[in-house]
């Protein structure tokens, strides 16, 4: 068998590094042939030196001779390109057959939508991307012809569940509703009030997954499960209204498929990314994924209960985009990109996020999405608007 080559971007970040974990447990049957970072050279290039890839890109263009430079001091001969389009033409190009798009936010955009019209398998982490351009990713999945394969827990979950992966028509295939599970993050039980002065380092310790900074605080701030009920309905064609979420303090079941006839399917595994990652890369076959089997006996009670959408009001937040239509993920999406980086930078309280992502919906009403152009051109207007905001907030 020739190994599938797998051009992994964002190959430094926990997905990255997941994924790069199940590739080397099967040398046979993939290679990582394609590695990307943005800014972290020495993470890139000691992948580079263990994975041997064919092309190393980093995509902050600054940093192309000192990526060549330490490739060059640890020995590693692989092609090296710099800056954000070396990721659409290394997806489109001849040394990758499948792509995991695992850069972090709306920075994936154009090399998810590359990856979804070169017609290679598409394995998509990068949520932010479904969130902000569905329309166009399905279009561009119409035009490639290749499969889209979820890789968000709860989304590869779903597709597990669901017949046929993703029907034509939920109603068709008897679906009543999706529930997606959330952990509830660290904060979970707390009141308003003591959520004021909560930290960056405490907003990041989640209780079950370990994953980068970014998607940590959409997790504690439930934005996560926002995105992903956007994302749930790019993906698989639901209506907002049929996509609930619950609340599982033990994050085993990653989510459930409701029938019309009461039956309801779930999937269940450990939060390690590897499952997901390993479905994702074999589909339609299974490969092993490293990750140790379930004990349920071992593991005792499973909890479910209603998210506390008055003290995360995030969540409701993405419920209300999604109302909007057009574009208004979009403009939540970058509107919480500035808010995280804020709360991380110390600048903006955790309650604070909400506010200021609510208030950059208010002001910029949603329009509808025409072109990628436009909508980066609206993705930029909606992050001054919260920059703009947000040094009036912190004065
Ligand atoms: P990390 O922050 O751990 O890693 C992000 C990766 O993207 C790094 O390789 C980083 O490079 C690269 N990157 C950052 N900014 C840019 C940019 N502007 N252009 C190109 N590359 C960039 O993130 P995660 O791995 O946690 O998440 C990746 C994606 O997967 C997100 O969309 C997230 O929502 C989604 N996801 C993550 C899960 C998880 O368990 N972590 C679960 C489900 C979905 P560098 O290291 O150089 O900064
Ligand atoms: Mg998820």
């Amino acid at each position: 068998m020739t190994p599938q080559r797998i051009a992994v971007l964002g190959a430094t970040g926990s997905i990255g590094g997941s994924a790069l974990d199940v590739i080397a447990q099967h040398p046979g049957r993939y290679r990582a042939s394609v590695l990307s970072a943005h800014r972290n050279v020495d993470a890139l290039a000691e992948l580079c030196a263990r994975f041997r890839p064919d092309l190393a890109i980093i995509s902050d263009p600054a940093l192309e001779g000192a990526l060549a430079h330490k490739l060059a001091a640890l020995g590693v001969d692989c092609m090296v390109a710099a800056g954000p389009v070396a990721l659409e033409q290394a997806v489109a190009g001849a040394l990758c057959d499948t792509v995991l798009a695992a850069v972090v936010g709306a920075a994936g955009l154009n090399s998810t939508l590359a990856a979804a019209r070169s017609g290679k398998r598409l394995l998509l982490a990068n949520k932010e991307s479904a969130v902000c351009a569905g329309a166009l990713l399905h279009a561009a999945l119409r035009e490639g012809g290749g499969a889209l394969l979820p890789v968000d827990s709860e989304h590869n979950a779903l597709f597990q569940c669901l017949p046929g992966g993703r029907p034509d028509h939920l109603a068709t295939a008897g679906v009543r509703r999706l529930i997606l599970t959330a952990s509830g993050g660290p904060f979970r039980g707390r009141t308003r009030g003591e959520l004021g002065h909560v930290t960056p380092a405490q907003a990041c310790a989640h209780p079950n997954w370990v994953m980068g900074r970014k998607i940590s605080v959409d997790s504690a701030t439930l934005m996560n499960k926002g995105l992903e009920v956007i994302e749930a309905c790019v993906l698989f064609g639901a209506q907002r209204a049929q996509v609930d979420v619950l609340v599982h303090p033990q994050s085993l079941v990653h989510a459930l498929v409701e029938y019309v006839d009461g039956a309801v399917l779930a999937e269940l595994g450990h939060p390690d990314m590897r499952t997901a990652l390993a479905q994702a890369l074999a589909w339609p076959e299974r490969t092993s994924s490293g990750v140790p089997f379930l004990d349920l006996a071992a593991r005792g009670k499973l909890e479910f209960e209603h998210p506390d959408t008055a003290t995360f009001r995030c969540l409701d937040l993405a419920y209300q985009a999604l109302a909007a239509g057009g574009d208004a993920p979009a403009i939540l999406n970058a509107a919480n990109e500035i808010a995280v980086e804020a709360f991380l930078a110390g600048s903006l309280p955790f309650l604070a996020i909400a506010d200021l992502i609510e208030a950059v919906l208010n002001a910029l009403p949603a329009e509808s999405v025409r072109t990628v152009e436009s909508l980066i051109h609206r993705d930029l207007t909606a992050r001054a608007k919260a920059r703009a905001m947000l040094a009036r907030m912190c004065c």
